[in-house]
């Protein structure tokens, strides 16, 4: 069951109440962009008429990370936004600034997960965080923060926390994404500013950014609904025979050579020691290295950049996993 549920009789974001049984779109305003536009962030906030959890659901921190964009509109169109206990809050956009061009950072240069709790007086970014830390975060109970990852790498479908938070990894587990992978939190991320106000922050990874990842979008408009099932928010069907796989400790198999890169395996595969996982070449059929499998383990991140440098990450493994 659930944990305990914050009384919600009042609630109030962006200085506006929310009665039971409302349905709307507010508007976190900001800042302007250099143009003086305004630019505001639209929060999307169903209320059931009955009492129970906040959650929110959050894409495009990175705003080249349309996979998490997506994923959350399509929550909305499908109204499994729209609960019969508590409250569900969307925001599918929250770094706008940086969808605008698709850009992973705020148009000050910064990220965006990197600056929180932010300040008043701070950068862009910062103050932005500062206001949602102030204005939305105190109400919220659950976090689902939906991201791709970076560059040209590819996640498969899972779910990051760290295991010593059993409410988390209790969520994550609900979730059932392909992968929970141990994650300790980065300072400064939203995240961290969840932990620390004592909320439940679930960070799901899927596909890469500037893609449209379906099997990773439906990985996680599904973990949503087993999310929204378990909280006893909405009667969702739920799949449960999707057992995760718990990765405790995992490491980068970085390139020990520059070159054009032909990747050979299947993200989300489990293999063997000395297993051919992929070749680096040089552009004139003289120089192949090929790069094999140093230990038996799951394969989860995969470096599709068909160009590489010596040193950059290609494959994110498991170093140890534990299968329920
Ligand atoms: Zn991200």
């Amino acid at each position: 069951m659930p944990q305990t549920e914050m009384p919600q009789s009042k609630l109030t974001l962006l200085g506006e109440e929310i009665k039971p049984g409302d349905s709307v779109c507010l508007q976190f305003d900001v800042a302007k962009l250099h143009t003086r536009n305004s630019i505001k962030v639209p929060i999307f906030v169903e209320r059931a008429k009955k009492d129970g959890p906040v959650l929110l659901l959050l894409g495009g921190v990175h705003g080249d990370e349309i996979n998490g964009v997506e994923i959350v509109r399509r929550i909305i169109r499908n109204k499994i936004n729209k609960p019969i206990k508590g409250t569900i809050i969307c925001i599918p956009v929250f770094n706008i600034f940086g969808f605008l061009h698709l850009s992973r950072q705020f148009p000050d240069g910064r990220d965006l997960n990197r600056v929180f709790p932010g300040s008043s007086k701070g950068s862009l970014a910062s103050q932005f965080a500062h206001e949602f830390k102030k204005e939305i975060a105190p109400f919220v109970d659950y976090v689902i923060d939906f991201h791709a990852g970076g560059a040209d790498r590819v996640n498969k479908a899972q779910t990051r926390c760290m295991f010593n938070d059993e409410k988390t990894l209790e969520l994550a587990k609900v979730f059932g994404a392909p992968f929970i992978v141990q994650s300790k939190l980065i300072t400064k991320s939203l995240r961290e500013t969840f932990h620390k106000l004592g909320k439940t922050a679930l960070l799901f990874e899927g596909g890469k950014s500037m893609l449209y990842d379906e099997e990773a979008i439906e990985h996680a408009v599904q973990g949503t609904r087993n999310v929204i099932h378990f909280l006893n928010m909405k009667k969702l069907k739920t799949i449960t025979k999707n057992k995760s796989i718990i990765v405790k400790k995992s490491k980068w198999l970085r390139a020990s050579h520059s070159g054009m890169f032909h990747v050979q395996i299947k993200n989300g595969e489990w293999v063997l020691k000395k297993t051919l996982l992929g070749i680096v070449t040089d552009p004139f059929g003289e120089f192949e290295k090929k790069i094999y499998a140093p230990f038996d383990c799951y394969i989860f991140c995969v470096n599709v950049s068909p160009i590489v440098n010596r040193g950059d990450a290609l494959f994110h493994v498991s170093l140890e996993t534990e299968e329920k």
